[in-house]
């Protein structure tokens, strides 16, 4: 069906924007929800709205980026040129302290050391979403200094989860473009007798820090330098020597003693290969980056807080400007750490099977499960910059998302534990039942008889003379169980219709259109300090045969129990009620 030339244009500009925002490849899910969003009328004609929007979407990514800017100017002149102000001024955030518009620089420096997660969405949206709400910059720093940790596919992985959740940096760099720089500063500091070079092992620099004690290192100038030139020489093998800030030994914040500023790590960095060897730390190289790159506020979370000193002394004491650093809160949910610490042995004891686990909290688990990038955004700009270490029920996340799928997922059936019913009096027919309750999301065809599947739990709740009715379809009286190999089995007859109003209602299968089909279903990974051995349940069951034939990452609901995201052929996700 062919839309108004209004509507048309519509679709058209919000999927041309939608594109240019993401690369050239905008996405069906969003341009649905942005549609409806600005026309609630359409949501009666979603059956023809969806096909129409996902011809478009294909058109449209197909082009250029030159291309799509062309058409966007043509269609709504001056749009190509916006950039998401309108959207980031509703931004529930807080004013920044002592932002201007057009000055504001933010960072999001992630590790490339493991895959993205939760804590990593919150942290990058919140930075880009202050850069875009005063026109400033947002840079994707990745903080690769230690060659043991970083891995290509790290730095691949978290590049691929911003650009799902949607965000767009401004510049894209590495701590590790910086290293001659970074070693420059390093012997800046040292030269004006900041830091100093220690050769103490391990346990010695461990035991005087606890005790607040200085080591023999710290205080001979010609001994750093002497040391200096060796660490750039090779002749220190790996981990023999540091860089150590001089701090304060007896400082009450330990962050302060004399903190490793540079260590010698032998490995092959990712992106540099193994010609440097001398690499700063995070307390090193977070601060000077953050002040070289021109950043304005710098966002942390709150678990640094003891290390805000260091991180003003390093710069005090290099003479370079100080970035305003702002704390937030981390972000997970309970019983799902984000800690690699806690994920890690899982994964490699076979326990979880991927990274891309539902179960989860990576940004690969979390769309697998089936939320939606903007539910995501939503609810971490819900929570904006509390600091309150609480963690937030997931139940808000999947509220916003919720909000979002609800109008616009096919309600369908699906029996748990099924049991078989036999129903007298009826005959077999094809019978067609609408997608959507409310919007028109369209029909499917059918076939029934007198052979039915409904759930154990539905089952289970039914006595002889208690009547329901099957969806959609008819008032049943239950007449009698009969036992069959291996499970419960029911009779019912057909009754008329208008005997009595507001019986339960439940789903059903028709045997004739049956597939079996399952349901995974995760829960909270971690119970307390353990691994909960029951956070993931399989739900075996029937589906009706039409589910077969969606695609891969369908959002649907299984109508009395709850929204799904399709995985393959034969199986789906729970994301929730
Ligand atoms: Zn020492």
């Amino acid at each position: 069906m062919a839309f108004n030339e209004d509507t048309e244009k519509i679709i058209k500009v919000t999927v041309l924007k939608n594109a240019l925002e993401y690369k050239g490849k905008s996405r069906v899910d969003t341009v649905i929800a942005k549609v409806i969003g600005s026309r609630p009328d359409l949501r009666s004609n979603l059956k023809n709205l969806i096909p129409k929007i996902t011809e478009t979407v294909q058109k449209i990514n197909s082009l250029s980026l030159a291309d799509q800017k062309a058409l966007l100017e043509q269609a709504a002149p001056g749009e190509s040129q916006k950039k998401k102000i309108a959207e980031s001024s509703q931004a529930p955030l807080p004013p920044l302290q002592g932002a201007e518009i057009g000055n504001v620089v933010t960072r999001f420096p992630p590790e490339p050391s493991g895959y993205p997660h939760i804590g990593h969405a919150k942290a990058a949206i919140i930075d880009e979403e202050y850069a875009h709400m005063y026109n400033g910059k947002f840079i994707l720093r990745f903080d690769d200094t230690n060659p043991l940790n970083e891995k290509l596919e790290y730095y691949e992985a978290i590049s691929e989860g911003l650009e799902w959740l949607g965000i767009r940096p401004d510049i894209v760099k590495n701590s590790s473009d910086d290293i001659q720089l970074l070693h420059e500063y390093g012997k800046k500091l040292i030269l004006s007798g900041g830091a100093y070079v220690c050769t103490c092992n391990q346990k010695t620099i461990h035991d005087l820090r606890a005790r607040g004690l200085p080591c023999e290192c710290r205080n001979d100038l010609n001994v750093a330098l002497d040391r200096l030139k060796k660490m750039f020489d090779g002749s220190f093998e790996h981990n023999a020597a540091v860089i150590r800030f001089k701090g304060d030994m007896s400082n009450q914040n330990t962050a302060m003693r004399d903190p490793t500023l540079f260590r010698i790590i032998d490995g092959e960095h990712p992106k540099i290969g193994n010609k440097i060897r001398l690499w700063p730390t995070y307390d090193f190289a977070a601060p000077v980056e953050d002040s070289i790159d021109g950043v304005t506020h710098a966002m942390r979370t709150k678990e640094y807080e003891l290390r805000n000193a260091l991180y003003f002394a390093i710069l005090d004491r290099l003479g370079l400007r100080k970035p305003l650093l702002i704390e937030f809160s981390r972000l997970e949910f309970n019983g799902v750490p984000i800690s690699k610490r806690k994920i890690k042995p899982l994964i490699e004891k076979g326990i979880v099977k991927s990274w891309s686990d539902p179960r989860l909290p990576t940004l690969m688990g979390i769309k697998r499960k089936g939320f939606l990038p903007d539910a995501i955004r939503k609810f971490v700009l819900s929570l904006g910059l509390t600091l309150a270490e609480t963690k937030p029920p997931v139940e808000t996340l999947e509220a916003f998302n919720r909000k979002i799928i609800d109008s616009y997922c096919m309600r369908l059936f699906f029996v748990k534990d099924p049991v078989e019913l036999q129903i007298q009096n009826v005959s077999s027919k094809e019978i067609i039942l609408k997608n959507h309750p409310n919007n028109d999301l369209g029909t499917r065809k059918v076939p029934v008889s007198d052979s039915f599947y409904i759930s154990a739990e539905d089952a289970a709740k039914l006595n002889i003379n208690d009547e329901i009715r099957l969806m959609d379809l008819y008032n049943i009286k239950i007449i009698k169980f009969e036992p069959n190999q291996t499970r419960k089995a029911l009779i019912a007859a057909a009754i008329p219709e208008n005997i009595r109003q507001g019986i339960p209602k439940i789903q059903w299968v028709a045997k004739s259109d049956a597939i079996p089909y399952k349901v995974m279903i995760t829960r909270e990974l971690y119970l307390g300090e353990k691994y909960n051995p029951n956070s993931l349940e399989i739900c075996e069951g029937y589906a009706e045969s039409f589910v077969s034939m969606l695609n891969i990452d369908t959002r649907i609901q299984f109508v009395r129990f709850g929204f799904c995201r399709i995985d393959d052929s034969n199986n789906a996700i729970f994301t929730h009620r």
